[in-house]
């Protein structure tokens, strides 16, 4: 039988027109498809702009650079995430700091940030900058951080990479106004894809000036340089990258978007299908509190191993025996060799580190079958014997 994977992309026959359809114009980077796709992302999500960048790194990466994050400045994020939310904050040349999760949902907890923040102000080391991360597709409790934020005085950072789509009391991930910048990413396992790719949102026209202007070299044109130098001037008046999305790859974005309520609402109905198969086995299924909509970009289960240590393990390999390729969303990014050269160490952030013992992704992918969902079911029940 086929293997089936924890995550894989959704393509049809219009995504490959659009994409074509572009090779057969003059643009292929940069260029018109460009606007339309962020056009199209902050109507969606309800966010006053948006910026087209080469991956949800390199959003993470201009949305930093963007909010003044630079050397001796300190990022706070969740040790529970990919590696790149932390790694971001290191190439503007600041610090990173970690702030442990909630032990239900994975996500930041808002307590421990809260009292993280007051021990902070007492040393004067407060961050300039939290970027909660919307693990599994679960928007953060993005009020009360913003509370904090306005309280403390820091940014915020959402990395949304998973949550396109999901809501957090009644509004879109990358509207409501919460965090300063929403960053999104389009890589294939994500919602929807541009095979690579990501984005900014912001309700702020300096910001996205700012990060529209550092995609490309820190390089401004414009009538008014054109009118003062001539037609050919420009002015790189900052340090900027090659960050670029290219025409083709929003072309395939554009057309995903287009599917994203059925791509969304097969994610959710094969959630509530695996909730109710999973309630007879011993495991702890995702949380989903009240005030927010999961995208569920992906389901992570929790098996409870203090009777058994390396239990997840075996279960794991169990699966992969029978063709299911589970993953483990996430080796905390404290436990990292890099980052543990740079002074972090186990039990510094217990309640991430319980949670990465014990949990699995189990395969969920908008093009999942009912018949292979219940072959994963299946096979998790013989594995967990
Ligand atoms: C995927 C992901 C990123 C990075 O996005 P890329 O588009 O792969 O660069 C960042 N943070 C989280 C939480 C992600 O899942």
């Amino acid at each position: 039988m086929k293997p089936i994977p924890y995550a894989r992309q959704s393509i049809d026959e219009s995504d490959i027109e659009a994409v074509v359809d572009v090779l057969r114009t003059d643009w292929i980077t940069q260029g018109p498809k460009i606007e339309e796709f962020e056009r199209e992302v902050r109507t969606y999500c309800g966010a006053t702009h948006a910026a087209a960048v080469s991956s949800g790194t390199a959003a993470l990466h201009l949305a930093y650079l963007a909010l003044g994050l630079g050397p001796g400045d300190t990022l706070w994020t969740s040790p529970i995430t990919f590696v790149a939310t932390a790694n971001c904050a290191l190439y503007c040349g600041a610090e990173v700091d970690f702030v442990d999760v909630d032990p239900a949902s994975g996500n930041l907890c808002v307590d421990a940030l809260e009292r993280k923040l007051e021990d902070a102000r007492r040393r004067n080391r407060l961050p300039k900058i939290v970027a909660p991360v919307d693990f599994t597709g679960l928007p953060c409790d993005l009020a009360s951080i913003r509370t904090l934020a306005d309280r403390f005085g820091f940014s915020v950072v959402e990395d949304a990479s998973h949550a396109l789509g999901a809501s957090y009391r009644g509004d879109r991930v990358g509207g409501g106004g919460y965090a300063d910048i929403t960053v999104l990413s389009f890589h294939p396992v994500k919602i929807i894809t541009a095979g690579e790719g990501g984005m900014t949102l912001t309700d702020h026209g300096r910001i996205d000036a700012t990060i529209k202007k550092l995609r490309s070299h820190g390089i401004e044109r414009g009538a008014q340089l054109s009118q003062e130098h001539g037609a050919w001037y420009y002015e790189q008046d900052a340090l900027g990258y090659n960050y670029r999305m290219t025409d083709i790859q929003a072309a395939l974005g554009i057309s995903q978007l287009q599917r994203i309520d059925g791509f969304l609402s097969r994610r959710r109905e094969l959630a509530v299908r695996y909730a109710d198969k999973l309630r007879r086995l011993p495991v702890i299924a995702p949380h989903q509190p009240d005030h927010a909509r999961s995208s569920w970009h992906l389901y992570v289960i929790r098996i409870d191993d203090s009777d058994a240590p390396a239990k997840r393990r075996a279960v794991f390999d169990r699966l992969a025996s029978s063709g299911i390729r589970a993953n483990v969303h996430y080796i905390p990014v404290h436990l990292q060799p890099f980052y543990r050269a740079r002074g972090f160490s186990p039990g510094m952030f217990p309640e991430a580190e319980r949670y990465y013992r014990q949990a699995l992704s189990l395969p969920l992918y908008a093009g999942m079958s009912d018949e292979d969902q219940d072959r994963v079911v299946l096979a998790l029940e013989q594995a967990l014997k």
